[in-house]
């Protein structure tokens, strides 16, 4: 990244913040996360300043397009008004209101009336929440810390106190034993009204609770088919019910795409603050130390917190022009002889050509890593 004219760094166009602190680890979750009951709010924020300073980043002396407060559980942690404007002016050096999208994720549980209307005040335009199925009992298997109907008091408080961007996450394919009924959860979530809808299929790493029920036996692993069977489902109901796929995991009714999210898709920088945080200059990827007591303790040392990094170079540049394009509802601009390539794709119904465009259909997403490495076979 270039120095300006002042001598200092400028800061991307889109921010992402972790914010770590969780109340328990959820039985799947594989994030970087420090549990808590007090969230230490303000030595949090100080060490996020202190990040900046010891990374070299000044203030941003452009507007930020997007800021996203993501974690962990940022409405958790108890920020305030205060503590969010704080937040935001550290990070963008400009007013809240001059801001674009600010994206704050949250836990159904944490949205009241007061939390809102501060957000609001502090510039948050957009909330994230992490409601993952509308059935208690699977709530309750996966230590969720909210019950089934707290997802629907959170939409209604959201969207009478005037946050009308509103998306929520959804997990599939749960293990079999859960008895989850994913057509129930889908119908409710296409009942809330919202704009956004995250999907997101079970994983199971091995040191989470779910990794350690599964390698005893407690629970059996999902099926490979049940992914595909309730991605597909998910995307037919989403779409009949006006949803547009425009990103592998990501459905938005028309105008209701994630600016923040996006940014990632298009490969443009972007700043990644906190533990785990990743960024990318435009020629560099880099990541935080992922856990939390060892990032305060490097940046309230004057360190910088980098645990690894990369540069993006032509071979990076090129598998990154063929994942990204193929994530995206836009498609990848493609040579003749990648459409020549991807002519067993297009004959199994896994891609489409729309003029120079590749893009993939609902049964090609599932299978995207598989076919974007067949594309960079080619090079
Ligand atoms: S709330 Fe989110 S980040 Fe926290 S433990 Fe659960 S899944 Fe992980």
């Amino acid at each position: 990244m270039a120095l300006d004219q002042a001598g200092q760094y400028p800061i991307p166009e889109h921010v992402y913040i972790h914010v770590p602190f969780c109340s328990r680890r959820c039985s799947y979750c594989d994030f970087s996360i420090a549990v808590r009951r007090v969230v230490p709010v303000a030595r949090y924020i100080d060490a996020i300043q202190a990040e900046l300073v010891t990374r070299g980043l000044a203030a941003a002396r452009g507007p930020i397009r997007s800021l996203y407060l993501g974690g962990g559980t940022p409405s958790k942690v108890g920020l305030g008004i205060g503590d969010i404007t704080k937040l935001i002016s550290t990070t963008s050096g400009i007013e809240v209101d001059a801001l674009g999208e600010v994206t704050v994720e949250a836990n159904p549980e944490d949205i009241s009336e007061d939390v809102v209307r501060a957000w609001r005040t502090a510039g948050v335009n957009r909330v994230s929440l992490g409601v993952q199925s509308f059935d208690g009992e699977v709530l309750e298997w996966m230590h969720r810390t909210h019950s089934a109907e707290q997802a629907s008091t959170a939409v209604e408080i959201l969207v009478g106190e005037g946050i009308g961007r509103i998306s929520v996450d959804l997990i599939f394919a749960l293990p079999e034993s859960i008895k989850r009924d994913w057509s129930r959860d889908l119908e409710m979530a296409a009942e809330l009204g919202v704009g956004h809808v995250s999907l997101y299929g079970l994983t199971v790493e091995s040191h989470t609770p779910l990794g350690r029920w599964t390698a005893r036996g407690s629970v059996l692993s999902t099926p490979e088919e049940r992914y595909e069977t309730e991605f597909l489902e998910a995307d037919r109901r989403l779409r009949e019910a006006g949803f547009v796929h425009y990103e592998v995991s990501n459905y938005a009714r028309p105008g209701e795409e994630a600016v923040h999210n996006s940014a990632y898709w298009r490969g443009v920088p972007y700043l990644g603050l906190g533990p785990s945080a990743h960024g990318f200059d435009g020629s560099r990827r880099r990541w935080n130390a992922r856990d939390y007591a060892r990032w305060l303790a490097l940046v309230e040392g004057g360190v910088d917190p980098l645990e690894g990094g990369e540069l993006i170079g032509p071979a990076e540049q090129s598998a990154e022009r063929i994942y990204l394009g193929l994530r995206t509802t836009e498609g990848l601009e493609a040579t003749d002889a990648e459409f020549d390539r991807a002519g067993r794709w297009l004959e199994a119904g896994w891609a489409e050509r729309k003029g120079s465009r590749l893009v993939l259909t609902a049964t090609g997403w599932m299978r995207l890593d598989a076919l974007a490495a067949d594309l960079l076979n080619l090079s």
